[in-house]
């Protein structure tokens, strides 16, 4: 199988065919505790260390991006620091040694980098991640709210409130205390940028918990940029498809659907972080200035509402 970590194109901008731009794998069936870690994903996936060329459409800002670690996180972490971004990630402690890795990649581009461990689920570290992160940046005008946790369940019988609760607090819930956090800190022309889904439309039947939060996350996407856009503020999400990272593997899929992750899109292939990096470039940045209220699809063709 070729080595999805080696493109066949340059960088981001290289005109190439999109179907076969990133190979069509085939994961083997594997499983990792939760949360997983991009260092034992098989194959490796690609967040743009070789590939992401910034033009410097972020010069001088300064991002705090909640699961900046791993998968779809750390291709955004990577690409602001390219763009010429300060950026602070938080991620689980357990997740230290992709962070690590990303930490000395945002580094190599002579930016700040910032680690912020801790879980979302602790009221103490979520109430004063925003502070922590404008405190060591020097202030703050982008915030990723992107950490998510996916857990499948076959039957809503095994579907236990306590994981209900801990999906509901990760993925919408800590957007609330973070966005309120931040906006002590965000001068007019910044943006918040949200991580939902194409399961905010297509829930599938086994991420009840999951997709639910993707769908309210949309709902307060629009109503908070509505509400932020008279002060300069612009919210907006991005809606991932099928992409392949961590949460895939520990048990954010059934172990059987591995092989063919992906295979059911109109380009017929999972996508790579590294192809959701640009979506989150262009909402942060001031080119997207009349962009308010939207949610970017990158989902390989499925159709959306
Ligand atoms: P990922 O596992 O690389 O990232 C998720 C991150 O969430 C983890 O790295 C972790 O740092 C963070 N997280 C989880 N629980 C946490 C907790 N209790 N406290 C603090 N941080 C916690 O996987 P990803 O696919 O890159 O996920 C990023 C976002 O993309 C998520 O919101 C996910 O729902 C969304 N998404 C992913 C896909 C996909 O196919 N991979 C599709 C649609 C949406
Ligand atoms: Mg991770």
């Amino acid at each position: 199988m070729p080595d999805p970590t080696s493109p066949a194109h340059n960088n981001q901008l290289s005109l190439d065919n999109p179907v076969d731009r990133y190979p069509k794998i085939s994961p083997p069936k594997q499983d990792q505790p939760e949360p997983g870690l991009d260092a034992k994903l098989e194959p490796q996936a690609d967040h743009g260390e070789q590939s992401y060329v910034g033009t410097g459409r972020l010069k001088g800002r300064k991002a705090l991006i909640t699961g900046g670690d791993s998968g779809i996180g750390a291709a955004v972490a990577i690409a602001f620091a390219r763009e010429g971004a300060d950026v602070a990630i938080a991620y689980l402690p357990a997740e230290e040694e992709d962070a690590q890795k990303i930490i000395s990649v945002i580094q190599q581009e002579g930016r700040t980098a910032v680690a912020l461990p801790g879980d979302l689920l602790e009221s103490n570290y979520r109430n004063e991640l925003v502070d922590q992160a404008a405190k060591e940046l020097g202030g703050l005008d982008i915030l990723v709210n992107n950490a998510g946790k996916q857990i499948a369940v076959e039957q809503i019988e095994d579907l236990s409130d306590e994981q209900v609760l801990e999906t509901f607090q990760v993925n919408i819930l800590a957007m609330f205390t973070l966005s309120k956090a931040a906006l002590k800190y965000l001068p007019e022309g910044a943006s918040i940028i949200n991580t939902t889904s194409v399961q905010a439309y297509e829930p599938s039947p086994v991420l009840l918990d999951y997709a639910s939060t993707k769908a309210a996350i949309n709902a307060f996407t629009k109503g908070l940029a509505t509400q932020l856009a008279p002060r300069g503020i612009r919210v907006n999400a991005v809606a991932p498809g099928p992409i392949w990272t961590p949460l895939q593997v520990s048990d954010g899929q059934p172990k059987d659907k591995l092989p063919k992750f992906g295979h059911n899109v109109p380009l017929g292939r999972a996508g790579q972080p590294v192809e959701l990096a640009a979506a989150y470039v262009f909402l942060a940045s001031p080119e997207s200035s009349y962009v308010v209220g939207e949610t970017l699809n990158v989902n390989g063709g499925r159709s959306t509402p």
